[in-house]
């Protein structure tokens, strides 16, 4: 590991400051991936500003019945709390499917949604990865992809994102809020990462300098049914090989909301928004959510070994929201 400064910011402002005063610098939450990475070299920041000690770290009701994560909550603490579990399971759920206990202890919420890809090509200096230096190639095209992307994937890139919360809070049209030089503002969450175009070293719409500094969730989306399934090689402690969270309000007999998003299929959370658009005013019957999943998943475009996901994706989220349309209301239903 190559030698860095470290400092502990005691404020928003501090931080955002103490990073002005040092390009290329690294905030540091839970550490969980960041240390991960810089102990490979693939990450050499010239110095980390700790934030741990920021006040981001409660759950709180807001008086229009959103709820705000500060950016540090801890994903344990985050999937404990009664909100989310009552309010919004799906995102409970999604993140008690992520890491081990250990790791949900340390890890926090901006630092979920800022993780590195797991494409293992990135994460090894002895070979080609775009992502990780730009213009040297993509290793895993031609190499072992099979846990990479069906949707949305370019000749320059074809990694998935590895985060479970980040595709609860996309499906259920949550804000990223961010705090910069430029001052505060908020991304949805469906469009917080990128696609990976040409410029697949950026995996989020972050600019230099900016601080995650929580999560809103809409008041619109609290208590509907809601839901988060993924799929993985072994039943804890891996990455999905595709996941589904989905939430859906059923109103006369008919399909008024639904936010669908896939994870595990792309560069980021992937909103269905196709199938979205085909369940409203459609009775909820399981012929109705296979149309509308396979009409999304057309756009899939597998690579030489991953052609799997795009029927797993499809059984996942066809289950999911059958099982939603036949459950009461998300506050009369426990989630682990
Ligand atoms: Fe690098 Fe992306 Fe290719 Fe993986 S898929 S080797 S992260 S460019």
């Amino acid at each position: 590991m190559k030698p860095f400064a470290y400092v502990r910011a005691g404020s928003v402002e501090e931080a955002t400051a103490a990073y002005a005063d040092r390009p290329g610098a690294r905030y540091l939450g839970g550490g969980t991936n960041l240390v991960d990475l810089m102990k490979l070299g693939v990450e050499a920041p010239a110095a980390l500003i700790d934030v741990t000690r920021l006040p981001l770290d409660t759950v709180e009701e807001q008086a229009d019945g959103s709820l705000r994560i500060g950016a540090l909550v801890r994903n344990s603490d985050l999937a404990a709390h009664p909100a989310v579990r009552d309010r919004y399971p799906a995102l409970s759920q999604a993140v008690l499917a992520g890491a081990s206990g250990q790791l949900r202890n340390a890890a926090t919420t901006g630092g979920n949604l800022l993780q590195r890809t797991r494409c293992p090509y990135f994460q090894d200096l002895s070979k080609p990865c775009n992502k990780r230096e730009p213009g040297s190639g993509c290793g895993a095209r031609d190499g072992v992809h099979r846990d990479h992307a069906v949707l949305g994937h370019s000749p320059h890139c074809i990694a998935t994102h590895p985060s479970d919360l980040a595709v609860a809070l996309a499906a259920f049209d949550a804000r990223v809020e961010l705090y910069g030089p430029e001052g505060a503002r908020s991304l949805p969450a469906a469009d917080f990462h990128r696609l990976p175009g040409d410029r697949p070293e950026r995996d989020t719409e972050i600019r230099p300098g900016e601080l995650v500094t929580g999560v809103l969730l809409p008041a619109a989306a609290a208590g509907l049914p809601s839901a988060y399934r993924k799929a993985r090689d072994r039943a804890s402690y891996a990455f999905a090989l595709a996941s589904v969270a989905a939430v859906l309000r059923v109103s006369d007999g008919v399909v008024s909301h639904a936010g669908i998003a896939f994870g595990a299929l792309a560069h980021r959370p992937w909103r269905a928004r196709r199938a979205e658009r085909a369940l409203l005013g459609a009775a909820p019957t399981a012929a109705a959510f296979e149309h509308a999943v396979g009409l999304e998943l057309a756009a899939a475009r597998p690579l030489r070994d991953n052609a799997y996901k795009v029927p797993l994706a499809r059984r996942l989220a066809v289950g999911v929201l059958t099982g939603l349309a036949e459950s009461g209301p998300a506050s009369t239903r426990r989630t682990s």
